[in-house]
């Protein structure tokens, strides 16, 4: 690093995931000199880790496919979604600014298809299951295409990217953000992005603002990158910010047994019912990740996904934890329930045996027949492009595995901004020269993540947004 140039830096932005490679980017592509500074070897984050899906309304895609679709619809879905517990001028600058923010991504390389996607695989236009319109889209390459498409365009334009280098603290003067500190040095500038990502990593910080985690116990795992350690919320100690967001994050229903994000661990069988404690069905399996978690914590007591043996075998190979083998393994070792009856698995997991064997019958009376009466699960699975009807329960033995919210996707708890991305104090005054995005940023995410790539969405809008405020031709 050459410190004279650092001393006449216009932005520092701290983290290289989606939002703070965005910020870097638009300052640059403005002709401010920037200087980015990521704590790990590799730039990325979370971000690099998703599949990239990016909500947004209004685009090119969505009209190449006919989608009709518009920033104002996404914006009252939005607020609706989240109970109006959000600002509304914050979020109706995110819905105005998320599709902008795509076209730019695509004009800078980033490929989406006008094609129907059905997966977050797939690269094309996606629905996560919350949408009134479908909004996730899908880029090539996921994440990580998101991420070298802007780390091309840094460096295309001369944005100076540190690795290994986590920034300390903040520099305040009089009130003022005039920089940070790093490697022990301080280093100015006109203004400062914080953009470090959330805190899945650090168990004190989820214990004081997203305890829901907490209540998975030992089955909690963080799917989120090692950089998630919090650090915005240090941050914002130092210059007295007000933390929205608290209480609120992703955590993706999972089995007890699974311990890695599910393109790893594998997906339970089609064939498969959820139950509660009694023994009843209360959901469409396969509900939108944006709100399965909450209707399974609302309920009184455990969960369990009741399959049968033919599911069982005919889970595919190639996954860690949702294989036939590793599901034998588990009821070997009596952590997953197995019986040769219903009535024998309900007592196993302390269900009502008249209420499963019920359960299970009106499941088999329609689900197999391409009907869901009850939960409309026909209609996710059409959406998935999962044409075949599943198979009745019906083959002895029996499973039952505790299902429960406890992948740690991302955590929304940060410093309360604006719609221009500045941080707000405790009277909810600006902080001047402080800007924060993504994840550590607050407002925008909520307590209802909007399905089909709410985080990807926010961090690289805000982020933008951010930086269009923060260089000199936006002050
Ligand atoms: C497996 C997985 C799949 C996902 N899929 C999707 C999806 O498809 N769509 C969607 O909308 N959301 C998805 N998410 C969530 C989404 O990816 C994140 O919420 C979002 O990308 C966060 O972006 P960010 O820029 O705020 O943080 P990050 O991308 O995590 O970037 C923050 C960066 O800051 C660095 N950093 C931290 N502290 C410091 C410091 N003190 N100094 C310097 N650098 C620091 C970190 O190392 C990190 O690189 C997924 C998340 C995961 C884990």
């Amino acid at each position: 690093m050459n410190t004279e140039e650092l001393d006449a830096c216009d932005l520092i932005v701290v983290g290289g995931g989606g939002a703070g490679l965005a910020a870097a980017v638009t300052a640059a592509e403005r002709g401010a000199s920037v200087l980015l500074f990521e704590s790990e070897k590799e730039f990325g984050g979370s971000t690099q880790l998703s599949a990239g899906m990016f909500t947004a309304a209004g685009t090119s895609v969505q009209e190449g496919l006919g989608v009709e679709d518009t920033p104002e619809r996404f914006f009252q879905h939005y607020m609706d979604l989240n109970h109006w517990l959000l600002k509304p001028g914050l979020v109706m600058e995110f819905c105005r600014a998320a599709g902008p923010t795509l076209e730019w991504l695509i004009g800078l390389g980033v490929e989406i298809p006008a094609a129907v996607s059905h997966d977050a695989h797939t690269p094309g236009l996606c629905r996560a299951g919350v949408e009134d319109v479908w909004r996730g889209h899908v880029p090539k390459d996921q994440g990580l295409g998101l991420v070298q498409v802007l780390l091309r365009a840094c460096r295309a334009n001369g944005v100076e990217l540190v690795p290994n280098t986590r920034v300390e603290r903040l520099l305040v003067e009089d009130g003022r953000v005039v920089g940070v500190v790093a490697d022990g040095m301080d280093v100015r500038a006109g203004a400062v992005v914080v953009a470090s990502g959330g805190f899945a990593r650090d168990r004190d910080l989820l214990d004081r603002y997203y305890p829901a985690a907490g209540r998975a116990g030992g089955d909690l795992f963080v799917v989120a990158a090692e950089g998630s350690r919090g650090d915005h919320l240090r941050f914002g100690e130092q210059v007295d910010a007000s933390v929205a967001g608290d209480g609120w994050g992703l955590l993706l229903p999972t089995a007890y047994f699974q311990r890695l994000h599910h393109w790893q661990s594998g997906f339970p069988p089609k064939s498969r019912v959820h139950v509660n404690a009694r023994g009843r069905r209360f959901m469409d399996e396969d509900d939108s990740y944006a709100v399965s978690g909450g209707i399974i914590d609302a309920q009184d007591g455990p969960v369990h996904a009741v399959f049968d043996e033919r599911a069982r075998r005919s889970l595919p190979p190639g996954y860690a934890h949702w294989t036939p083998e590793h599901v034998a393994a588990e009821a070997d070792a009596g952590r997953t329930a197995r019986a040769g009856s219903l009535p024998e698995l309900a007592a196993a997991i302390g269900v009502p045996a008249d209420a499963l064997e019920a359960t299970v019958a009106r499941w088999n009376d329609q689900l197999p027949n391409g009907r869901d009466e009850d939960f409309l699960r026909d209609r996710t699975l059409a959406a998935k492009g999962s044409d075949a009807a599943p198979d009745p329960i019906a083959e002895p033995p029996f499973y039952a595995a505790r299902v429960l919210p406890a992948e740690l996707v991302c955590t929304h708890a940060g410093l309360e901004i604006n719609g221009s991305a500045q941080v707000l104090d405790r009277r909810g005054e600006t902080v001047p020269g402080l800007y924060a995005a993504g994840e550590a940023g607050a407002g925008v995410l909520g307590e209802r993540y909007v399905g089909g790539g709410n985080a990807v969405a926010n961090a690289i809008t805000m982020g933008r947004l951010a930086a269009l405020h923060a260089t000199p031709a936006g002050r």
